[in-house]
């Protein structure tokens, strides 16, 4: 193994109770675990929240019927706009599918539940506000069809204060009106759970994502997320290098005083932006260690005394702690949803229920 992803559902767990500390009176938990739960493993992250949460959202089809495959029984809403070459997936495993443009009232088969994702002010996929008239139609006209809810994706709840999140939650609300109250109602994610507390935008579900994960959207830290992921991996080789001489393609580090290089079997093929070269620190032994030179597909060096760094010894990537996918995405100007997102699918994961 060359590295290993711990997954510490105790922490999920943790992050669950954030969450739902937040949330008014009977409002449900959507989980999204699109994109493989963040890079996390849809499945095992499923199972796990699947009697803890009441709805999963994932962006495609092909991962709602992953989930099925795998015995998920929560209901699951499908982001994407329906496929024509896939639409009897949806009632063949019970997926609800999203409605974006009104064309798709045509292509979906008699029986598939359905949500209509409104185009409040994001402006990527839903019916246009303009369009809401219509929409209404349709769904009267298409009653062979079963709509199970509306919703709307916020722009900007990421930061707090952000005045396009009222105006959105605005155009909502007109939209809200039309159609029959029984219809589930839902818009907030995890910038929205956590920054708008106070406006009245949880409805009846809120859909929660990078915070399951233990991140925060956008810049605030909020003290009970953490990050549950862990990264593990170990000196492959060593080698002792004297001062001047360079680590790596190009030689972009040099090394400034005699010492030993060693070679961590963990590149940007798994995971690891090249643009985190020479930025980054690791652990060994509880002391943190510069990673040096430019991250290669397969590999990244580190750099320290002898004794800090030996063959075989274990290198922390992320402690969950002050290493974690939040400080890499700061480094490489980023956001976590990418670096998580980035884990390679070939990485081994370990999923912990205890600390
Ligand atoms: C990804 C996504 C979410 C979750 O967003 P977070 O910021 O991760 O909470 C919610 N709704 C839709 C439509 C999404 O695409």
């Amino acid at each position: 193994m060359r590295s290993e992803l711990v997954i510490h559902l105790s922490k999920l767990d943790g992050n669950i109770q954030a969450l739902k500390s937040r949330l008014n009176k009977n409002v449900k938990v959507m989980a999204v675990i699109k994109d493989n739960a963040y890079g996390h493993g849809a499945v095992p992250i499923a199972k796990h929240l699947s009697s803890k949460v009441d709805w999963f959202c994932v962006a495609t089809i092909e991962e709602g019927i992953e989930l099925r495959n795998a015995d998920i029984n929560n209901p699951i809403l499908i982001f994407e706009a329906p496929r024509l070459e896939l639409v009897s997936n949806y009632i063949q495993f019970g997926l609800t599918a999203t409605v974006s443009d009104l064309s798709d009232f045509e292509i979906l088969k008699e029986g598939t539940e359905y949500q209509i994702n409104f185009d409040t002010g994001m402006r990527r996929l839903g019916i246009p506000f303009d369009e809401r008239e219509k929409a209404l139609e349709r769904f009267k006209t298409y009653s062979k069809l079963n709509c199970t809810g509306i919703y709307t994706h916020f722009a900007s709840a990421d930061e707090p204060h952000n005045k396009s999140v009222f105006e959105q939650l605005e155009k909502f609300k007109i939209i809200k009106k039309l159609f029959p109250d029984s219809l589930m109602a839902h818009t907030a994610n995890t910038g929205a759970i956590f920054h708008y507390r106070d406006a009245d935008l949880q409805f009846d579900a809120v859909r929660a994502g990078v915070c399951l994960y233990g991140y925060a959207a956008g810049e605030t830290d909020i003290s009970d997320l953490k990050s549950i992921v862990e990264w593990n991996s170990f000196v492959m080789q060593t080698r002792p290098i004297r001062k001047g001489e360079s680590v790596g393609y190009g030689g972009s580090w040099i090394a400034p005083e005699d010492g030993v290089v060693g070679t961590v079997p963990v590149g940007y093929g798994d995971g690891v932006q090249r643009i985190l070269s020479n930025k980054f620190q690791v652990k060994i032994n509880g002391q943190k260690v510069q990673q040096v030179g430019r991250i290669s597909m397969d590999y990244f060096g580190i750099y320290g005394s002898k004794a800090l760094i030996g063959k075989g010894d274990k290198v922390t990537i992320f402690d969950g702690e002050s290493l974690n996918p939040k400080q890499w995405a700061s480094l490489a100007n980023t956001i976590p949803y990418e670096i998580t997102t980035s884990f390679n699918k070939k990485i081994e994961r370990q999923y912990l229920l205890k600390k």
